[in-house]
C-alpha cells in the first residue's frame, strides 16, 4: 500500500456508509480507508432500525462484514464527530471525507399533547425492542396500555404494528431485546391502529410488508370498507408506483371482510384521519382527536412520520439534509454525503447502493493522493485525546459474544444491551 494511493473516511457505518466502502474499495483497492462510528458496533439501520423479525432484511451486514476483512479497511467505532474529533481535523488526516450519518431523530407532529406520557417517536420504541445502547425502557410505559395507536402509513408504521402485534412464538427467531419482547407478551393488549392522514392509495406501505399484517397468529387486519370502495391508483402515477398503489388497495380491501374480534388483537387501518391534538389525563395521553371532529381513545401512542438529520459539526443545511450537488458538499471540497443525510429519509436499504455508488464514484474523479496522514493520524490524534476505540477485531468478539448467546437460545443473536456490555465484550481486560 503506497501512501499515494489516497486515504478517505467515512462518517457513519450504516448501509450507505458500507455501499460507499464497497464502491471506493473496488475502484481504489490500494486506499486506506477508515468507517468511522459513534456506536461500538457497525450497520447503523441494519442493526439498529429493521425490525428484529426482519433477518432477511439483516442479511446485509454479512457483505458489509466481508468488507471490513479487506486490506485498507477499518472499522473505529466509539468515535462520534463533533465530539471526538471535528470535521475539519478529518479533512487534514484524510485526502477525502464522505458522511454517512443518517437520520438521527423523529419528526414531531407539532401538535398539542404531544409531551404527554405515552406519546412517543418511532425511534424511541424501535431503539428500545432493538436494544439499541441509548435506548431508554419503556417497560413500564407499555404496561397498561390496550390501544395503540400508530400514526403514519409507512413501512415503519406497519413494522411498528407488527412488532405489538406478534405472539412470542413468531418472534422466536429474531433478534428483538428479550425484555423488550417480555413487556410486549405481558400487555393487555385489545387494538393496535394505524392511522393514515391520507387514502388507501396514498399510503406508503410495499405489499410484502403489507400482506404479512393479513398473516399473524393473533390478530386480525381490518379496514372499514367504505374507505377502500371506489379507490384506484392514478393513472397519472408511473407504472410502477401504480402497481404499488394497487396491489395495497387490493390488500386492503381483503382486509375489509375480516371479522371484528376474528382473533384477541384488532389491527385496524384507519383512513383520512390528521392528528390535530393529543388528549391527556394526569399527564398521560387517553386519546386523539382528529380533523373534522372524530375522537379514538388511545394509551400509547407511536408517531412513525418520518425523521431528521441531525447535521453533524459544520456540514452546510439544506432543508433538513446536507447541503449537496450530486452528493459534494457545497463549499466543502473533498467532503461528500450519501444515504439519508443527502437524500432524507426514503428508501430501502438497497435503494441505498446506487446513491453510495454514484456519489464514490464522484469521490474517487475528484480524488487527488497526498500526504495527508490518513489513519496513522487519525490513531494519533484519537489517543492523545483518550478516545477508547473499538476496531474490527473489537466488534468480531462482539458478534461471537451474542451470537453464541443467540445460539443457545436458538435465536439469531442475543444483542448485548449496554455501552458498558458492548465495550466489554469488545476488549476484554
Ligand atoms: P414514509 O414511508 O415516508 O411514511 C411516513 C408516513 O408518515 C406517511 O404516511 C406520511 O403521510 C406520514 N406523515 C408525515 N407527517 C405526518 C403528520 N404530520 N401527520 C400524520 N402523518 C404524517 O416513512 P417511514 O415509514 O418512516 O419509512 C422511511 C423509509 O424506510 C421508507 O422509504 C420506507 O419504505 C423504508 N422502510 C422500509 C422497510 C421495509 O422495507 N420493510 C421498513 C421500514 C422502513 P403523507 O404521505 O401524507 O405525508
Amino acid at each position: 500500500m503506497t501512501q499515494s494511493s489516497g486515504s478517505i473516511a467515512v462518517v457513519g457505518a450504516g448501509p450507505s456508509g458500507f455501499y460507499a466502502v464497497d464502491a471506493l474499495s473496488r475502484a481504489r483497492p490500494d486506499a486506506r480507508i477508515d468507517i468511522i462510528d459513534r456506536l461500538p458496533t457497525p450497520f447503523g439501520l441494519a442493526r439498529y432500525g429493521v425490525a428484529p423479525d426482519h433477518q432477511g432484511t439483516k442479511g446485509v451486514t454479512r457483505q458489509f462484514d466481508r468488507l471490513l476483512a479487506k486490506p485498507g479497511v477499518r472499522f473505529i467505532g466509539g468515535v462520534a464527530l463533533g465530539r471526538d474529533i471535528s470535521l475539519p481535523e478529518l479533512r487534514n488526516l484524510y485526502d477525502a471525507v464522505m458522511i454517512a450519518t443518517g437520520c438521527g431523530r423523529d419528526r414531531r407532529l407539532g401538535i398539542p399533547g404531544e409531551h404527554l406520557d405515552g406519546v412517543m417517536g418511532s425511534m424511541r420504541f424501535v431503539d428500545w425492542f432493538n436494544a439499541h445502547p441509548d435506548a431508554v425502557d419503556l417497560t413500564e410505559t407499555i404496561a397498561q396500555a390496550r390501544h395503540v395507536a400508530v400514526i403514519g402509513n409507512g413501512n415503519v408504521a406497519i413494522d411498528v404494528a407488527r412488532v405489538f402485534a406478534k405472539t412470542a412464538e413468531e418472534m422466536a427467531k429474531s433478534d428483538i431485546d428479550p425484555r423488550a419482547q417480555a413487556a410486549i407478551v405481558a400487555m393487555r393488549l385489545e387494538t393496535v391502529s394505524l392511522y393514515g392522514r391520507r387514502g388507501p392509495a396514498e399510503a406508503s406501505f410495499t405489499i410484502n410488508e403489507l400482506n404479512e399484517m393479513g398473516r399473524l397468529a393473533r390478530a386480525v387486519a381490518l379496514v372499514d370498507a367504505a374507505d377502500v370502495a371506489n379507490v384506484a391508483a392514478p393513472d397519472s402515477d408511473p407504472t410502477p408506483e401504480r402497481l404499488r398503489k394497487q396491489k395495497n388497495i387490493e390488500a386492503l380491501r381483503g382486509f375489509s371482510s375480516n371479522v371484528p374480534h376474528a382473533k384477541p388483537v384488532g389491527l385496524a387501518f384507519r383512513f383520512h384521519r390528521a392528528p390535530l391534538t393529543l388528549s391527556g389525563e394526569n399527564g398521560r395521553v387517553v386519546g386523539i382527536n382528529f380533523a373534522g371532529g372524530s375522537y379514538t381513545p388511545a394509551d400509547l401512542v407511536i408517531t412513525c412520520i418520518g425523521y431528521d438529520t441531525i447535521l453533524p459539526d459544520d456540514l452546510p443545511a439544506d432543508k433538513g439534509r446536507v447541503a449537496n450537488d450530486e452528493g459534494r458538499v457545497a463549499g466543502l471540497p473533498g467532503v461528500y454525503v450519501v444515504g439519508w443525510a443527502r437524500r432524507g429519509p426514503s428508501g430501502t436499504i438497497p435503494t441505498n447502493r446506487a446513491d453510495s455508488f454514484a456519489v464514490a464514484e464522484r469521490l474517487v474523479t475528484d480524488l487527488a493522493p497526498s500526504s495527508r496522514p490518513g489513519p496513522a493520524g487519525l490513531d494519533a490524534l484519537l489517543a492523545s485525546r483518550g478516545v477508547a476505540t473499538i476496531d474490527t477485531a473489537g466488534w468480531q468478539r462482539i458478534d461471537k459474544a451474542e451470537s453464541d448467546a443467540g445460539a443457545r437460545e436458538g435465536r439469531p443473536r442475543v444483542k448485548l444491551t449496554s455501552w458498558a456490555a458492548l465495550r466489554a465484550a469488545a476488549n476484554p481486560a
